[in-house]
């Protein structure tokens, strides 16, 4: 039986043959429309006869995110002929250039708030995610994430959560319908095995801060050398359809900061396959209170590559404080 994943790219295969054919109609001839509706059909073929996703010159499996990006795919990363390789690079290079847009800029201030953010990818493109943008009525909502899986599927879908928190933000819902409302189109319009951990926060000029936290590793809230953690209070969004949120409420007075990272920061390995750890970086965050977020963000990943020592991230790395400013 086909897989769930197969079936997606053969529908998504039959309709681009309809379009093809209907492009064929108004422009008779043309011969890179027919070369595409060739390829189509070669691809649809394969699957009739059991041997799409199967590199022609191994016989191993396609790399699935890369069949998912373009179900043509008849070679293995391995398999691709240097142009291939070549053209499969300026892709990557686009594709990463194009995500690097998405990010906020580095440092921004809104009314009572800083915001700082570092980004680091493992490799070209990546599926973690911050964002900060003002709020209607003064102070901004701030947000970090981390799409399931890796490579270039993850960093679509990055970028369709990054697309979707943008439209919704201005509808001025309350926290937690607009995490299950993002929750819901992430659902539909992402494959089955795909989700995202996401923490979705609004700050209002007064301090007063809503948080939602969709199974995320807990943002540290540090107020001098006391430490909250905003614990996950939902899974993840994009699991199933009709998932439901709820909000924890802090207060920031000013010099009190919310520090929200990913994984790749928790769970980063020294070369002894120790773990990182949240405690460490809570320690690290009672150690050096009331800072510039700037700097606060600088001993983090100090602290970080001494842990690291000579051990290569296999995660990528992100990291967004947002202090409240007097
Ligand atoms: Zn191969």
């Amino acid at each position: 039986m086909a897989s769930p994943v197969e079936t997606l790219l053969r529908d998504q295969l039959t309709e681009r043959r309809q379009k093809l054919e209907s492009a064929a109609s108004v422009v008779p001839g043309d011969e890179q429309v027919r070369r595409l509706l060739r390829d189509v059909d070669a691809a649809l073929a394969r699957m009739d006869k059991g041997t799409f996703g199967i590199c022609e010159s191994c016989h191993e499996t396609i790399e699935p995110d890369r069949l998912v990006a373009d179900p043509l795919m008849e070679y293995c990363l391995d398999h691709l002929t240097r142009p291939q390789r070549q053209a499969l690079e300026r892709d990557l290079d686009l594709a990463a250039r194009v995500l690097r847009g998405l990010l906020p800029p580095p440092s921004q201030t809104f009314p009572g708030y800083e915001v700082v953010r570092h980004y680091e990818g493992a490799g070209p493109v990546s599926g973690d995610y911050c964002d900060a943008v003002g709020a209607e009525n003064g102070g901004l909502y701030f947000a970090i994430g981390d799409v399931s899986g890796k490579g270039v599927a993850a960093s679509m879908l990055m970028a369709h959560l990054h697309a979707t928190l943008r439209a919704l933000v201005p509808l001025n819902q309350s926290l937690d319908e607009l995490v299950a409302r993002a929750s819901s189109l992430f659902c539909e319009s992402a494959l089955p095995s795909h989700f995202a951990t996401l923490v979705l926060g609004r700050a209002d000029r007064t301090g007063e801060v809503e948080i939602c936290n969709a199974g995320h590793v807990p943002p540290l809230v540090t107020r001098g050398r006391e430490i909250e953690r905003i614990a996950p209070s939902g899974i993840p969004i994009g699991m199933f359809c009709d998932a439901r949120f709820s909000v924890t409420r802090t207060r920031l007075s000013p010099g009190d900061t919310i520090l929200l990272y990913t994984d790749g920061v928790s769970e980063a390995l020294d070369g002894s396959g120790q773990e990182y750890g949240i405690d460490r970086l809570a320690k690290l965050l009672v150690g050096h209170p009331a800072r510039d977020p700037s700097d606060l963000l600088a001993s983090c990943l100090r602290d970080l590559k001494t842990f690291r020592s000579s051990a290569e991230p296999a995660d990528d790395v992100t990291l967004m404080a947002v202090r409240r400013v007097g």
